[in-house]
């Protein structure tokens, strides 16, 4: 039996977690669970998996969980320091990283250190503290399993090996984007799309963050970064191709010419069994695929142009040091912005341009370095929106 500890229980990969773990009692329980305020959530959590441990964002949120799961036997923490102690918890084998942005980085780290095998979802934890993250994955010897889908697709076209690429091999990654409920907008249409809009993903399920990310394609920006130090290549080594069905997650092209892809309805539950069973697989209830009735898959180039955000977070990877960090901190605050009506769409990446270019990068020789930058870049984000001073 596997102790899972699931970070992020009450969002989107933490439901399709959830749903594994019902379907396969005999192989997975819930140890421990947290969310941030998702209160009615996670009080449905603890009545179908009773988890031992269920730690909440704040002290309230805490109480109201409490207050409706009397009787059951499980401990209600609360804050940070509950958060990353759920991650080491000795009855914990698996960590699920599925918390959204910064916020993660910590109680995933601290799985990191406790030696538990970790699937990373939550890409702004990697890519913010990027080689530091890497290093103690390195350092303490985990295992690290990606489950963005994309990732998860290049991870099972790889040779199946913990070490990486291997380079004499591969010729490239090939990253397939959707390119999201906008891919055929002119600027002048997505002027004044709305919330709604923005979050329609064409395929997939998901939060509202990661939607808002997919139609500005900042999220394929994070991915390819993600992509780089998951499997230690650059920009140049990963190609990104619109592939608007969402079948193909991602391929890899090897140089004797073959191209390995990996295809799936667009269903999380798929890479999430994968990284849970690993080198195994297991029933996920996910239909398969019905070729005939799909008929015909399609592929385009993204337009750097129309989405800049992609062209973005290629710049920062090359900037290095702290460049990511601001870049994702600058984005999470304008996603929040664009979310409470005060910018409207196409403001998201131009901002993120503006904090970008007003920064200082610095070298990232600890992890106070990119917390500090995370902050600095977050103070700049709000004041530049609170003066519409990035226009
Ligand atoms: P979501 O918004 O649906 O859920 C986020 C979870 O994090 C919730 O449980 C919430 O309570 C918790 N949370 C939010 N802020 C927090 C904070 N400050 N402290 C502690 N917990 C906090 O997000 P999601 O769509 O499930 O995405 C989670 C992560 O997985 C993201 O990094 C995203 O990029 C990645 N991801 C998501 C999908 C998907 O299909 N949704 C696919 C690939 C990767
Ligand atoms: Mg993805």
């Amino acid at each position: 039996m596997q102790g899972i500890c699931l970070l992020g229980a009450t969002g989107s990969v933490g439901q399709s977690t959830l749903d594994i773990i019902e379907q396969h009692p005999d192989k997975f329980f819930l140890a421990c669970a947290s969310a941030n305020t998702s209160v009615k959530k996670m009080v449905d959590v603890c009545h179908r998996f009773s988890p031992k441990r269920v730690v909440m964002g704040s002290q309230n949120a805490r109480d109201c969980v409490a207050a409706s799961c009397n009787g059951l036997p499980i401990s209600f923490e609360w804050g940070v320091g509950a958060l990353n102690s759920i991650a080491e918890d000795e009855r914990v084998n698996l960590v699920i990283a599925a918390i959204i942005g910064f916020a993660g980085l910590k109680p995933t780290l601290a799985s990191i250190r406790a030696k538990k095998r970790i699937l990373l979802a939550n890409k702004e934890a990697l890519v913010t503290a990027g080689k530091l993250f890497m290093d103690e994955v390195a350092k303490h010897n985990v295992a690290l399993f990606p489950i963005d889908s994309e990732h998860n697709a290049i991870f099972q076209s790889l040779p199946k090996t913990q070490k990486g690429v291997h380079k004499q091999d591969v010729s490239k990654l090939i990253l397939t984007a959707s390119g999201g409920p906008f891919r055929c907008c002119t600027m002048s249409e997505m002027q004044n799309v709305t919330l709604a809009q923005a979050c329609a993903h064409p395929n997939w399920s998901m939060g509202q963050k990661i939607s808002i990310d997919s139609a500005t394609l900042m999220n394929k920006g994070l991915e390819l970064v993600e992509a780089c130090w998951l499997f230690n290549v650059t920009p140049k080594d990963v190609d990104v191709v619109v592939h608007p069905e969402s079948i193909i997650h991602s391929m890899v092209s090897y140089r004797d010419g073959s191209v390995i892809a990996q295809m799936s309805n667009p269903d999380m539950k798929v890479p999430i069994a994968y990284g849970m069973t690993w080198p195994n697989r297991i029933e996920t209830k996910v239909p398969p695929l019905d070729f005939i009735q799909l008929a015909s898959l399609h592929f385009e180039s993204p337009d750097r142009d129309r989405f800049p955000n992609l062209r973005l977070a290629t710049e920062a990877w090359y900037m290095g040091g702290t460049a990511m960090a601001i870049l994702s901190a600058a984005n999470e605050v304008a996603v929040s912005a664009f979310i409470d009506d005060k910018i409207g769409f196409l403001d998201i990446a131009q901002i993120n341009e503006a904090v970008l270019r007003s920064s200082d990068i610095k070298v990232v020789d600890s992890l106070d370095v990119v917390f500090t930058a995370d902050k600095a870049a977050r103070v700049l984000t709000n004041q530049f929106i609170t003066e519409s001073a990035w226009k």
